[in-house]
């Protein structure tokens, strides 16, 4: 099972519940698909397990074969290839290694060759691990390297995906697949424009989806709005709260926030147990079926309270 997390704004609060999510206990893999500036390692501060470079397909050409023709340039939907009366000019990082120029090539003068477009990473913190993907400076899409990431993790249990911002093409490679998909907002107009925009790709993609209102408050009502119009539920809310910033400050964030209301700790890893998990967000917990969502404290406020679920 793949639940993704996702917003059309950056800055929702989107890494913080992705690993909210996570440290309710695994076995599962946490995706930082974020890979133009991943983050999730810097608050789970996982153990280092091995990186390997993120490779696409990029032809290569044997111009003493080639005749000139210019299929394989015409045959570039991505305006990568040029053929010249001296050979080929290949602009790396406008190809999309679709392999056409390759197969339109009737002389067999084009082989496949590679070019590294980013690191794949992985991190361990209990029995939680985490892929990062980290893309080139330069390179303009992430997207092979989003596939690429969620491959290694097609097989796993339960999959967490931390998407990008956005509703760009790098969004939609991060939650394509998935099995539900956890909108994050906030209670303003631009929360609100881009929530609009961010389920409309999600409603397009045919998954189911919840919202989750961050920074909740009193303009909660914009948000609650438009999920009404669209029959989306609001799983849950994190309050405006400056202790959860602070704890968010303090890194070790999802610890913090994983204190139940009686003052107990639970482990860091797998926090919740016995009497606290009474209070758990049925919402959310419905989404990891038999896991233990601990989840943070303020949602277990008001869930308790009848405002939160
Ligand atoms: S299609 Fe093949 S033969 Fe024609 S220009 Fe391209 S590489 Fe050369
Ligand atoms: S692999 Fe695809 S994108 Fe790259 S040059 Fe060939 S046709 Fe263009």
């Amino acid at each position: 099972m793949q639940i993704a997390i996702t917003s059309g704004k950056g800055g929702t609060g989107k890494t913080t519940v992705a690993l909210g999510l996570a440290l309710t206990g695994g076995p599962l893999t946490l995706i930082d698909a974020d890979v133009e500036e991943p983050n999730c390692q810097v608050l789970l501060a996982g153990e280092p397990m091995g990186k390997e470079p993120a490779k696409v397909m990029v032809p290569t050409f044997a111009e003493d074969a080639c005749a000139r023709c210019g299929h394989c340039a015409r045959a570039c939907r991505f305006n990568a290839l040029v053929v010249g009366n001296r050979g080929h000019l290949l602009f790396p990082e406008l190809c999309h290694g679709c392999g056409a120029c390759q197969l339109v090539c009737k002389h067999g003068a084009i082989r496949e060759g590679e070019r590294e477009i980013g690191v794949i990473s992985r991190f361990a913190r209990g029995d939680i691990r985490l892929l990062e993907g980290r893309l080139n400076v330069g390179e303009t899409s992430g997207v092979p390297l989003i596939r690429q990431l969620k491959r290694k993790a097609v097989k796993e249990d339960l999959a967490i995906v931390d998407s990008p911002p956005g509703t760009s093409c790098n969004m939609v490679a991060a939650v394509a697949g998935a099995n539900y998909c956890l909108l994050l907002t906030e209670p303003t107009l631009f929360g609100r424009h881009d929530l609009e925009a961010a389920l409309t790709v999600v409603e397009a993609l045919g998954i189911p989806k919840g919202v989750v209102i961050n920074r909740s408050g009193d303009g909660d009502g914009l948000i609650e709005e438009i999920c009404r119009q669209r029959g989306v539920p609001v799983l849950a809310r994190i309050p405006h709260d400056g202790k959860l910033a602070e704890a968010y400050a303090e890194k070790p964030s999802v610890r913090a926030g994983c204190r139940y209301p009686g003052g107990a700790e639970p482990d860091p890893v797998r926090c919740g147990s016995g009497d606290q998990r009474q209070h758990r967000p049925q919402g959310l917990q419905s989404l990891v079926g038999q896991r233990d969502p601990g989840l943070y404290r303020f949602w277990d406020d008001r869930g308790r309270s009848g405002g939160g679920i």
